[in-house]
């Protein structure tokens, strides 16, 4: 099922994800329901709070995105990112292992809406995948940027807390346009 995706301005957004402890069916099921909605805006990761879940929980595909490269290292060796994906990550904690560069992002919460970001340009992974089994490896480039943008997520944390001064002073009027709208379909609700 294709679930609605929280824009800015929605409460969802603002939330810290609690842990999952166990996969229930539930989660299996919203699992499947995140790709579905994932895969059909062309996103390529996607936090349950922007489907309004506060949980501990993303998924990740950046197969496809062929311009902007990805590393995967698993037990100290190179890995074949593509058959890797997609990627479900619960209750993921993260370890930079490298210096911050710039890179583009987006959020599907916030159509229209791109700005630079600096973050470290790779980092060590550790979360449970769908199973409830712990996985570990480490990754650089695009999935590495896109994992911590979705990690940011599960704490409430939005992309436009990471901006610089300058580039939010310059989106503030769309951020602003988009903030009142999101907030008055909730009143209409
Ligand atoms: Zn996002």
């Amino acid at each position: 099922m294709i679930l609605p995706i929280v824009k800015y301005g929605h409460p969802a957004l603002r939330q810290r994800g609690a842990r999952i402890e166990t996969i229930t069916p539930q989660i299996t099921q919203l699992i499947a329901d995140m790709f579905e909605t994932m895969y059909d805006s062309h996103g390529l990761g996607l936090a349950a709070q922007q489907v309004g879940q506060s949980l501990q929980l993303t998924i990740l595909d950046v197969r496809g995105v062929k311009n902007r490269p990805s590393t995967l290292e698993v037990n100290g060796q190179p890995a074949d990112v593509e058959g890797r994906m997609p990627l479900v990550l619960i209750n993921p904690e993260l370890e930079p292992i490298a210096e911050s560069v710039e890179g583009t992002e987006g959020c599907l919460s916030f159509p229209e809406i791109f700005a630079d970001i600096s973050r470290p340009e790779a980092i060590e992974v550790r979360a449970l995948n769908e199973q409830g089994q712990p996985v570990v490896f480490r990754c650089g480039g695009l999935l590495a940027r896109a994992i911590q943008h979705e990690k940011d997520h599960l704490q409430g944390i939005l992309f436009i807390d990471r901006m610089p001064k300058e580039t939010r002073r310059e989106l503030q009027p769309q951020l602003d346009e988009l903030q009142a709208a999101t907030k008055a379909a909730l009143k209409a609700e």
